[in-house]
């Protein structure tokens, strides 16, 4: 059955040689007791060893059912130890953190048995030893004799057909220490029973064969079993191994025991997770905040088309700036240089001119009002406003100065903007409606416009309100002289207007811009009724000074002074001979209706050229993606920071589950004695580091999380528009607690191989 043939073992302490055996030849039966006796010193322990396949031997053979173990490879020799062998130790060898049950069952979940049939088979073990009475208790809170019950019973589990005992009975006092022999004799009925004593008596009462060492030989042999050696048979045994899970059962329950050491571990560990998850939630919540600003507030934000468009698309394409000179082998020639370099500015890459003809406002006016409030469109004709000032003085008002501009389409936006504080909003082209700001102020540039006197400290309603104006034509206001080849404007304004020759304009209401408008809709001063420019320009465009004016290309026809092709262009535009735009205005009514202007919009350059392309500006798009950027760089800043912290933590983790190799170092010794591989033994420390990093990872994302609101309460009352600045991001929970557990199992991979290479018989040794 079980056959040394030669077994030699030496120890090299330096260059001292110490033979422990020394050529040991000894055949055992397949049932019988064989005891060993000898004195200490004289290879007990290590011929067991041999035996049980925990340590190996340097010369000889070990034949095991006939079959040669000289060419074992490890993982044989640790599905035999966990199969055929069952270990009983002098000082039990118990795992002390786990039940009674568990350290049972831990041999057979190396081979790979069901749940239920662990449990089985371990209470039928139990039962048998006398200990079912036991089995959720730790093995401290047992006396030695039921302690080393535990251990004959976890010998017994996985059923082998051979038991090694060392010394088993040494800590045990006489009266357990038969209780125990007669178990142990109980057993070798049917099994190899060899068990290690130096006590004689105990040999003698109960084994059937005592073999007797001295100086790591066989001295004496009291029934030695003659036999030609046995016909080598095929020995499989199933390969052991120890699922994940075991092992971080195993753990678990390890960590349990140091339950403080392990949350101040965790703590430490999360305090990267903490920083790294606040700055995500931040971010997180400013993002979000500046999106809910997009959709609500600025999303009837209008979106602007002005003649000149900054092209933001073309801005951020635009190469750096030309650098300095250089000379024909492209060596810079600066600052040594004694030649000035012409160049020109690049500023049509930027600026695009937008070309607002009809097409476009066909364009646009094919967009869906449902999109939007109002399109409004500001074109930089100049009316002849004409005004009787408080001193009887007409003069012709600068209707830049007052704002001079059309009023809103739509009255629904212009109610949900605008207070009527007196009078009523104008019905037709003949009425005007003044506009204050929200404290009912107006620019003193405009009450100057109008001749009254600035210093005053304010104004009654009546003042302002039917208030009269002229709107001059085109051909009543300008006279033609054939001398000069030019047109004049009347004389004495006074007299002119007093011959009522323009529209009466007369101001019938008084509005207030509220608080929360929409910025950038009408602004203070003085507005008029969209019919009153359409007469106006649609008589301008066949006035007699305009058709003049188109006639001549090159010569102002009001100055006679020689003009450029923009000045003549814009002249035409004052004048409102041409009608072009100079911006619209669109107002959304909502974030979605945004984003379908904006596709009406793109539909229209399709497949247009650069240059006849109409760029728009969404100014709320931009502040929000801006706003975004700056937000998240000063994240990625934040975020580096605090994984300085997450790595130191990792280290700590690194050490501290080394600290916990060497704890455990017996529990290794334990484990490798069931058959464990040295891959398992790594196992359960990359499952302690594992438990770690979730607990560090699941606490930072929690204590991150309590944190939000504190802080989202301070910030509130800050600050009144954010009330939740800090949103952890769903994603970020997970994310962070799987690279905690990424970094911790990292940091714990070296501790964890150096538990793996520990030599079982050195870590059994080990108190
Ligand atoms: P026993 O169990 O009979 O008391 P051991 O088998 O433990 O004896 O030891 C046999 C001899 O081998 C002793 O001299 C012991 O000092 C030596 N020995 C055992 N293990 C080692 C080891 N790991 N390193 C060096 N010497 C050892
Ligand atoms: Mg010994």
């Amino acid at each position: 059955m079980l056959q040394l043939k030669g077994i030699t073992k030496r120890y090299e302490i330096g260059s001292f040689k110490q033979t422990a055996l020394d050529g040991v030849d000894l055949a055992f039966r397949s049932q019988e007791f064989v005891c060993i006796l000898g004195p200490s010193g004289s290879g007990k322990t290590t011929m067991l060893n041999m035996i049980g396949g925990l340590d190996r031997y340097d010369a000889g053979d070990l034949l095991i059912s006939g079959k040669s173990t000289r060419h074992f490879k490890a993982s044989q020799w640790d599905s035999y130890r966990n199969h055929a062998i069952g270990f009983v130790f002098q000082n039990y060898n118990l795992i002390t953190h786990t039940s009674v049950l568990a350290n049972v069952e831990v041999g057979m979940t190396l081979s790979g048995l069901s749940v239920e049939k662990r449990r089985e088979r371990a209470l039928e073990v139990l039962e048998r030893v006398g200990l079912i009475d036991h089995v959720d208790k730790k093995p401290n809170q047992l006396s030695g004799g039921q302690m080393q019950r535990v251990a004959i019973a976890r010998a017994l589990a996985n059923d082998p057909d051979i038991i090694l005992a060392d010394e088993p009975t040494g800590a045990i006092d006489s009266e357990t220490s038969r209780q125990i022999m007669t178990l142990i004799q109980e057993i070798a009925k049917d099994k190899l029973v060899v068990m290690v004593t130096h006590d004689e008596q105990i040999a003698k009462t109960y084994a059937n064969r005592v073999v007797t060492l001295r100086d790591g030989q066989v001295l004496h042999d009291s029934n030695p079993y003659v036999t030609e050696v046995d016909a080598p048979q095929k020995l499989s045994f199933k390969k052991t191994s120890m699922a994940f899970w075991q092992a971080l059962q195993l753990s678990f329950s390890n960590l349990k025991t140091k339950k403080f050491r392990t949350l101040i571990t965790a703590f430490a560990g999360s305090i990267g997770i903490i920083g790294v998850a606040l700055v995500l939630s931040l971010a997180n919540g400013l993002n979000q905040e500046i999106d809910r600003l997009e959709m609500t507030t600025l999303s009837e934000f209008p979106i602007q088309i002005d003649s000149i468009a900054f092209d933001v698309a073309a801005a951020r394409q635009a190469g750096p700036p030309t650098g300095p000179p250089t000379d024909a082998d492209g060596l810079e020639r600066f600052p040594d240089v004694r030649q000035i370099f012409p160049f020109q500015r690049q500023i049509s890459s930027v600026q695009h001119i937008n070309i607002i003809e009809d097409d476009y406002l066909d364009h646009l006016a094919a967009l869906d009002p449902v999109y939007y409030h109002d399109i409004m469109i500001r074109r930089s004709v100049n009316m002849n406003i004409l005004h009787r000032r408080p001193n009887d003085q007409v003069s012709r008002i600068n209707t830049g100065a007052v704002n001079f501009e059309p009023l809103l389409g739509n009255p629904e936006f212009f109610a949900d903007n605008y207070d009527i504080l007196e009078g009523r909003h104008p019905e037709n082209h003949q009425e005007l409606l003044l506009v204050v700001d929200a404290f009912n102020r107006l620019n003193i540039r405009m009450i100057t416009e109008l001749g009254f006197d600035p210093n005053a400290l304010e104004f009654d309603f009546d003042v302002f309100l039917n208030r009269s104006f002229q709107a001059v034509l085109l051909d009543d206001f300008y006279t033609y002289n054939p001398e000069t080849d030019r047109f004049f404007q009347p004389s004495n304004l006074t007299e002119f207007y007093a011959e009522q020759r323009g529209i009466e304009l007369t101001i019938v209401g008084i509005a207030r811009i509220q608080d929360g408008a929409i910025s950038n809709v009408l602004s203070q001063g003085i507005k008029y009724h969209p019919d009153l420019a359409e007469i106006y320009l649609e008589h301008a465009a066949a006035s007699e000074i305009g058709q003049a004016q188109i006639a001549s290309p090159e010569r102002s026809v009001l100055t006679g002074n020689q003009i450029t092709p923009q000045t003549h262009q814009s002249l035409l535009r004052t004048l409102g001979v041409d009608s072009t735009p100079s911006s619209i205005a669109i107002y959304p009514v909502s974030f979605e209706a945004k984003e379908a202007i904006r596709n009406h919009l793109d539909a229209y350059n399709e497949d247009r050229s650069e240059s006849e392309r109409i760029i728009y500006t969404d100014l709320a798009a931009i502040v929000t993606e801006l706003t975004s950027d700056v937000i998240n760089g000063i994240s990625y800043v934040l975020i580096a920071f605090s994984s300085i912290s997450l790595i130191v933590s990792s280290i700590m983790i690194g050490i501290i589950t080394y600290v916990s190799v060497l704890e455990r170092t017996k529990e290794i010794g334990i484990l490798r004695s069931l058959g464990a591989r040295k891959r398992d033994i790594a196992r359960v420390f990359n499952a302690e580091t594992t438990i770690i990093g979730f607990v560090s990872g699941a606490l930072g994302v929690l204590i991150a999380f309590l944190l939000t609101f504190p802080i989202n309460a301070i910030i509130g009352n800050l600050v009144d528009q954010l009330d939740r600045l800090a949103v952890m991001p769903i994603q970020a929970v997970f994310a962070l607690i799987a690279i905690s557990i990424f970094l911790t199992l990292i940091a714990g991979l070296i501790p964890s191989s150096i538990a793996s290479r520990k030599d079982p018989v050195a870590a059994l040794r080990v108190d």
